[in-house]
């Protein structure tokens, strides 16, 4: 006979155990009354593995008998001429897989348009899973039980790809799932599946980017297991192996039609490992308490930008869900921590007080008129207003109900009420300024970059784009409460001039932030607990 023929094409050829709970091939066992799946994590015992192992071949067979009328029987036999074989792989066998294989393809490809990871302390449950894990491994096994079945090239190609992508996708949705627990174990189990998916691919020449991609996803994997568990030395090298890796997935995808809907969420993976070296480099620099301290107090920090993706507020919460914004943020931490060893680090606003709170500078540049015709120029210039980096921590800053405390208030001042109208009548078309922000702009000219000692830093919540959305809607409220205004001012967009650090002393409920700027200061940096939970 052939060497064809010496395969052993039985169905019964799946002899690994599965699991009860997701399906996965579990590991052979020495002699163990329970086994644990690498996949999902469940504990079972090795008995039960069995029994659904049975089940299982009972689908599969049923499902080869409709598939294959004659039976399987008849064509399994070693004895059956290759042609024949072939011939009933062609007509009955693989138009039904690949109707339910383009079904897994679809959902696959859309899964992989979104980024797989999740920050530690988050969970990220907008993963799209179309499908059970268990579906998609018991096809994995149908696959397999007739694949040999396929005789020529172009048909073990197809198995080979098939029984593929439907391996990684089974894996993927494990770890969908996994992301959006906080399992301790999550991010070894993720690892591993990672690795099995890359693994299973490595037989279809197509998906040589995405297993690029998948093995540096373990690669992070590995790395956040790593850190989660205090073994912060051993995190780098396997955050730099995940980069290279992901650069190299972004390469090829780039030029490869089918892929490229990866492109952007091997982006954002990419700024989930930079936000990672982040979180291990800031809790190495903490120089006040040990490093299960310093991992607890990030954590209290990642927890809280994670509660504020599931804000009830549309326009936030796409914001915070997003990876690159965690990135920006996890950065200033780690600015924080270098700041307090005493580097200059971080932009501080001249003053004093007991503890540091973060503000973003925002500019926003308008032309007002000084008469009863627009001039032919207008007159140009810029205001500065500083926004409380904390603003979510403020109900009413964050839901937009009312935002004026939360920065300064430099077109309504309040206890100043009429300001604006007498400027308006001062005003000769020399102005740099008609609104009550001059204080703001001398102050942000005296900020320096420089250390912090030992003083309580408060790190940010929000991001420049985030302020300067803020204040658009600062400005509408303006226009619609001053009529003045409305009429006078044209603004332009508020753009973003940087992070400073301004001192404040905390007492009750009053953070007492800049109390040189008087009516101007802002009122709240937000609720004064949370923010206290999160100083650094
Ligand atoms: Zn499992």
């Amino acid at each position: 006979m052939s060497a064809a023929a010496s395969e052993s094409p039985s169905p019964l050829s799946i002899v690994a155990l599965r699991c009860r709970a997701c399906t996965a091939p579990l590991p052979a066992t020495t002699g163990e009354d329970i086994v644990k799946c690498p996949s999902c994590g469940t504990s079972q015992r090795v008995v039960d593995a069995r029994a659904f192992l049975d089940q299982i071949m009972l689908q599969v067979n049923a499902w080869v008998r409709q598939a294959i009328p004659m039976g399987m029987d008849a064509y399994a036999s070693t004895t059956v001429d290759p042609v024949a074989r072939q011939t009933v792989f062609m007509n009955y066998v693989a138009p039904r897989l690949s109707t339910e294989y383009s079904e897994y393809k679809f959902n696959l490809l859309n899964l992989l348009a979104h980024p797989l990871g999740v920050l530690p302390f988050q969970v990220e449950k907008g993963l799209p899973a179309a499908n059970t894990p268990a579906n998609v491994f018991l096809f994995q096994a149908k696959v397999t039980s007739v694949a040999p079945l396929a005789m020529d090239a172009a048909a073990k190609g197809s198995v080979a790809e098939t029984a593929g992508a439907a391996t990684a996708y089974a894996y993927l949705l494990n770890n969908a799932a996994l992301a959006a627990d906080t399992k301790p174990e999550r991010y070894y189990l993720m690892a591993k599946n990672f690795s099995a998916a890359a693994e299973a691919l490595k037989a279809a020449p197509k998906y040589a980017p995405l297993v690029d991609r998948l093995q540096a996803l373990a690669d992070l994997n590995t790395g956040l297991d790593a850190a989660t568990n205090m073994k912060l030395y051993d995190a780098p090298s396997s955050f730099d192996k995940a980069k290279t890796g992901l650069e190299s997935a972004r390469g090829k995808v780039a030029a490869d039609f089918d892929l490229a809907i990866m492109a952007q969420a091997i982006d954002k993976e990419l700024a989930l490992v930079r936000a990672s070296g982040s979180i291990v480099r800031s809790v190495q620099l903490d120089t006040t308490g040990n490093a299960a301290s310093s991992m607890t107090s990030m954590g209290r920090y990642l927890a809280l930008l994670g509660n504020l993706r599931d804000a009830p507020y549309p326009q936030w919460r796409s914001r915070f869900a997003d990876l690159s914004h965690s990135e920006e943020l996890l950065r200033t931490v780690e600015d924080i921590r270098n700041a307090q060893r005493g580097s200059p680090a971080i932009r501080i606003l001249p003053g004093n007080g007991t503890a540091l709170f973060p503000f973003w500078a925002i500019d926003i540049p308008y032309t007002f008129q000084t008469g009863a015709l627009w001039r032919a120029q207008g007159v140009e210039v810029t205001e500065a207003m500083l926004v409380a980096a904390t603003f979510p921590l403020d109900a009413n800053a964050f839901s937009g109900t009312d935002v004026s405390a939360v920065l300064t208030d430099v077109f309504m001042a309040r206890e100043r009420s009429g300001f604006f109208n007498d400027a308006m009548k001062r005003a000769s078309g020399k102005e740099t300024s008609i609104s009550g922000g001059g204080p703001v702009r001398d102050a942000l000219s005296k900020a320096q970059m420089a250390p912090a000692g030992a003083i309580k830093i408060v790190p940010p919540l929000t991001t420049g784009a985030d302020a300067a959305a803020l204040v658009q809607t600062y400005l509408l409220r303006v226009r619609q409460v001053d009529r003045t205004i409305d009429k006078q001012l044209r603004l332009s967009s508020p753009r973003v001039a940087g992070l400073v650090y301004a001192y404040g002393s905390p007492q009750g409920m009053a953070a007492n932030v800049m109390p040189w700027l008087g009516g101007l200061a802002p009122r709240s940096v937000g609720d004064l607990n949370a923010v206290g939970a999160i100083a650094l």
